[in-house]
């Protein structure tokens, strides 16, 4: 199909990446490893009325449609094989009103990105816990992070939308316009339209004390950090991985290979009362490294981080990692094979559960803790040893309702997409869908079918429609005129 793009390119104002281009190949990557798509074509947007031109001509040729913001999806839902990818990489404005505390963001700016500039008023919105995840996925998932117990989820702090619909339409959605909308966009992921801005609430957040605190891990120890966790005020918010030492040199040799927590906490209020509130965390064995400081809070997303790790994932809500429990992580992760295993537990509560389970489309609420399993190796074909490792492991501890957070779920099936949104939520979600995406143009994420369809396949696969190129090209001619 490489003769009929260069027509393409007159369309639309970014840039229009075809696999005979020298990009090609950079383009189609994503974040995790082992994950080789080849899409038609990769539209690099500029604004939004290149997403509604995207977005019409996936729905008029039939092509299967990519949306990406940071590319992290651990399914690998930013790439399609044989469709279009739109790509929002370059669009990443911020506007910013100082005195209301509020931020017009463009959604392809990273959590990273938003944070150093926003922090540069010491001011923040909570994101997650890796500066290269895109604002665009983690928001539409409802969004976990270092200031989830102090502020909530990312989406707590959502005030308005901008999305391009199914029929090229761009939205305004928040409390008081398309409510449905907006109440459905937070936490339902990428199936009701392209977010092409989020406002945001900005909140001040200056000097933290944060860092990653190592700890030598017993079923004690774990137990006793989670207790404390849960115990602490909600200016605290931990993320402990329990894994295997990498031999690193910031690490004693001598611990090296051995079961450690590698716990990273940010306590987001006044740097002394924080030290007090750190103590009882520090108190539970001598620290093997600690590297918790006062620091300016952009400062916890490093720069460099781990590309194109090939993983087998499993999160799941827990709802307490007593002494057994304990006992259950350090057990499983002393058998792994993988190079390298770790439980990561956080501790939820805080400001996020304070708000409704009703108020938006996240609704574990409730959810103490959060327990993400993952092994990371080399080759995908070791996920044949490493993924039955992974779900033996979460099995031995799920307690009652597991339940899923969208945000970390690979392929994990339909049952699981449902378990995303317990009770009422998933027929208020379909209600939405059939709304406002009737014929599941958006499906190529954790899909929510509307109403008449089967789940979509949450594999990427070329529609089984003809294509019709050269119409979509027409009409997306005449529906948007280059400005
Ligand atoms: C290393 C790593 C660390 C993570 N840490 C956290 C964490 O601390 N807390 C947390 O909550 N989550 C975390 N996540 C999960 C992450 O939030 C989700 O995977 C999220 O979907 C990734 O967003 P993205 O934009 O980078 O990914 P993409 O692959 O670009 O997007 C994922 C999906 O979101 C949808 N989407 C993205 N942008 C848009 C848009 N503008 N409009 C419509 N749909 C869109 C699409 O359906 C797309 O398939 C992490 C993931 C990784 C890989």
């Amino acid at each position: 199909m490489p003769h009929k793009i260069p027509p393409l390119r007159t369309i639309f104002d970014g840039q229009v990446i075809a696999p005979n281009d020298a990009r090609y190949d950079e383009a189609r990557t994503v974040f995790y490893g082992g994950i080789d798509r080849r899409p038609a074509l990769i539209v690099r947007v500029k604004n939004a009325a290149d997403v509604s031109r995207a977005v019409s001509l996936a729905r008029d040729s039939g092509l299967e449609l990519a949306v990406r913001s940071g590319g992290h999806s651990p399914a690998g839902h930013g790439v399609s094989d044989g469709g279009i990818v739109l790509d929002l990489s370059e669009m990443k404005a911020l506007e910013f009103d100082l005195e209301r505390r509020t931020v017009w963001a463009e959604t392809g700016l990273t959590a990273g990105e938003y944070t150093t500039t926003a922090g540069a008023y010491g001011l923040a919105t909570g994101f997650g816990d890796t500066g290269s995840v895109g604002i665009g996925g983690i928001t539409l998932a409802g969004g976990i992070g270092y200031l989830v117990r102090k502020h909530g989820l990312t989406i707590d702090d959502l005030l308005a939308a901008e999305i391009v619909t199914a029929d090229g339409r761009l939205l305004r959605a928040d409390a008081a316009t398309h409510p449905d909308l907006f109440w459905a966009i937070r936490g339902g992921g990428g199936n009701f339209g392209v977010a092409t801005r989020f406002q945001f609430r900005l909140h001040e957040v200056g000097m933290v004390l944060g860092g990653t605190l190592i700890l030598p891990a017993s079923p004690e120890i774990i137990a006793s950090f989670v207790d404390r966790a849960e115990a602490a005020p909600d200016e605290l918010s931990t993320i402990a991985n329990v894994m295997l030492a990498p031999p690193v040199p910031w690490l004693p040799a001598t611990a090296h290979g051995k079961l450690v927590i590698m716990a990273r906490l940010v306590y987001a209020g006044d740097v002394e009362t924080g030290a007090r509130v750190i103590a009882p965390f520090r108190a539970l064995a001598e620290p093997l490294a600690d590297m918790v400081k006062p620091k300016r809070y952009p400062e916890m997303y490093p720069l460099e981080e781990e590309r194109h790790p090939v993983a087998s994932t499993r999160a799941i809500f827990v709802d307490a990692i007593d002494r057994p429990a304990a006992e259950t992580i350090v057990e499983h992760l002393e058998t792994s094979t993988a190079k390298m295993a770790a439980a990561e537990i956080r501790v939820l509560g805080g400001t996020m559960a304070r708000v409704s389970a009703d108020a938006t489309a996240f609704a574990h609420r409730g959810a103490r803790i959060m327990v993400n399993v993952a092994a990371m190796y080399e080759r995908p074909d070791e996920a044949a040893t490493h993924g039955p490792w992974v779900d033996d492991f979460a099995a031995a501890l799920r307690q009652s309702e597991s339940g899923a957070y969208v945000g970390f779920l690979r392929d994990e099936g339909a049952a699981r997409v449902r378990a995303a949104y317990p009770g009422m939520t998933w027929e208020k979600l379909v209600a939405v869908k059939s709304r406002y995406d009737p014929t599941n143009l958006f499906r190529l994420n954790q899909n929510i079918p509307p109403s008449g369809h089967e789940m979509a396949h949450t594999r990427s696969s070329v529609s089984s429609r003809p294509m019709r190129w050269s119409r979509a090209r027409s009409r997306c001619r005449t529906t948007w005129r280059k400005s």
